[in-house]
């Protein structure tokens, strides 16, 4: 088969040089030979030097995605060894993780498909045209890796509508029970594959999450509990106090989902956590896995609107040791960006007027539209307003199963920060 060439304008950035894996059709020149939506074709530069393989997409604005800088045959070895790859990078970062993202698209140099794996349940999200007619090499090569329980197909997005693709979701083969409960940090989490957010579940915060250790105990002084010479822990007027969790922080967690925030608070010794999440659903789930790990009752749980229930808290001054923000991407698109902003803005307002004095702001954004530098000075707008001062304790982003290209900004997309909050 004869594979079509596109050559690349002598003055456009070098972003594909640099590590970026989209080519936009304002960077063609031209394009030899009549390839058809979905096709392999080479991309050269301007002067005719090969530069790597792509999926071609006419319909896309991204009309070629970059799968390999090799001029090897795409076919379904490669396919399978690029998987393989990525899992053996998971095994070697994490070893004890049995639960993780395995690819993570660009990243992982597989552009457009998502695998996530389940303990032994995987579920692939496909969102190319390139991936898509290709999907059962990627299901072949998945059974032989991991001879999984099942796949389940989590293509319910609409940005496969961008590459000319419906939405599809549903088994790829036998039907199997969705439900699955994963191990996270020691912890037990109930998820399911097929009505959880995405894929079900949200791998990306497992090392953020267990980065809440040290912030969950350590409040008892605030509150008067003094220990007494037997270690007895009692209240200013002398009283003691039976709660083994005595010392352990009040947190509210906002936007909780299967409420893993919420269990790994539990876990480093929390006194007591509000979940909240717009969602019935989502707020069953994470009753079920506080049940499930032994925490029901040091939880309570709240479905309401966060942006209605952040107010209302603030209204009754309520206030809470730890608040936890975790959104859904407010901006989908660069032009919904100024909109997004002033959403984040008004939530962490509220959520940091939620904080005690001396008490912990930890937010985070899954947008990649929003950068670090705007999420951060969205913060700083936030505090002002507030009249709250904001000293870091940390700012992290995605986890190890979570790769970042260097010249690929969309890859890195998730800000997560963890804030003293001050009172001006
Ligand atoms: N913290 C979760 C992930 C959050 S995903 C985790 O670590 O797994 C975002 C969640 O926000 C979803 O469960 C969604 O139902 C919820 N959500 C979206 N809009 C909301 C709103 N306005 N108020 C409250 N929850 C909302």
């Amino acid at each position: 088969m004869i594979i079509s060439r596109a050559f690349l304008k002598q003055n456009r950035k070098k972003r594909l040089e640099q590590g970026h894996s989209w080519v936009f059709p304002s960077e063609i020149e031209r394009i030899e030979g009549n390839p058809q939506g979905g096709d392999v074709i080479n991309i050269h530069n301007h002067a005719g030097h090969f530069l790597a393989q792509g999926f071609y997409n006419p319909l896309s604005q991204l009309i070629i995605r970059v799968v390999t800088y090799s001029e090897v045959i795409v076919d379904e070895q490669l396919f399978h060894d690029k998987i393989e790859q990525a899992w053996r990078r998971r095994q070697w970062l994490l070893p004890s993780v049995t639960s993780c993202r395995v690819v993570h698209g660009e990243a992982d140099f597989l552009p457009g498909i998502v695998i996530d794996k389940y303990e032994n349940v995987l579920v692939v999200q496909i969102l190319a045209l390139g991936m898509e007619v290709r999907r059962q090499w990627i299901y072949t090569a998945l059974k032989k890796i991991f001879n999984p329980r099942g796949i389940y197909e989590r293509s319910d997005v609409s940005v496969r509508r961008l590459e000319g693709l419906e939405e599809r979701v549903g088994f790829v083969e036998e039907p199997f029970d969705t439900h699955v409960t994963v191990g996270e940090n020691g912890l037990s989490i109930l998820v399911d594959v097929a009505e959880g957010q995405k894929t079900g579940y949200f791998f990306d915060q497992r090392e953020n999450r267990a980065a809440l250790r040290p912030l969950m105990t350590g409040w008892g002084l605030n509150r008067g509990i003094q220990v007494d010479e037997n270690g007895q822990p009692k209240n200013a007027l002398g009283k003691e106090i039976k709660n083994p969790f005595w010392d352990g922080a009040e947190v509210l967690d906002c936007f909780s989902h299967t409420g893993s925030f919420m269990l790994h608070a539990c876990l480093y010794g929390a006194k007591k956590v509000t979940c909240l999440d717009i969602s019935e659903k989502a707020i069953e789930m994470a009753k079920a896995n506080a049940l499930l790990n032994g925490f029901l009752h040091r939880t309570e749980f709240v479905a309401a609107n966060a942006f209605d229930f952040l107010r209302e808290q603030v209204k009754e001054k309520k206030t809470w040791d730890v608040v936890i923000l975790d959104p859904p991407a407010f901006a989908k698109n660069r032009q919904s960006i100024e909109g997004a902003i002033r959403g984040y803005k008004e939530i962490n307002l509220q959520g940091m007027k939620l904080v005690r004095p001396g008490g912990i702001l930890v937010t985070a954004s899954c947008s990649y539209h929003l950068s670090a530098t705007r999420f951060s000075n969205m913060l700083q707008e936030a505090a002002s307003d507030a009249r709250k001062v904001l000293r870091l304790i940390e700012f992290r982003r995605a986890g190890l199963d979570h790769p970042v290209l260097l010249g690929s900004e969309e890859t890195d997309y998730l800000k997560f920060a963890m804030y003293e909050v001050f009172e001006r």
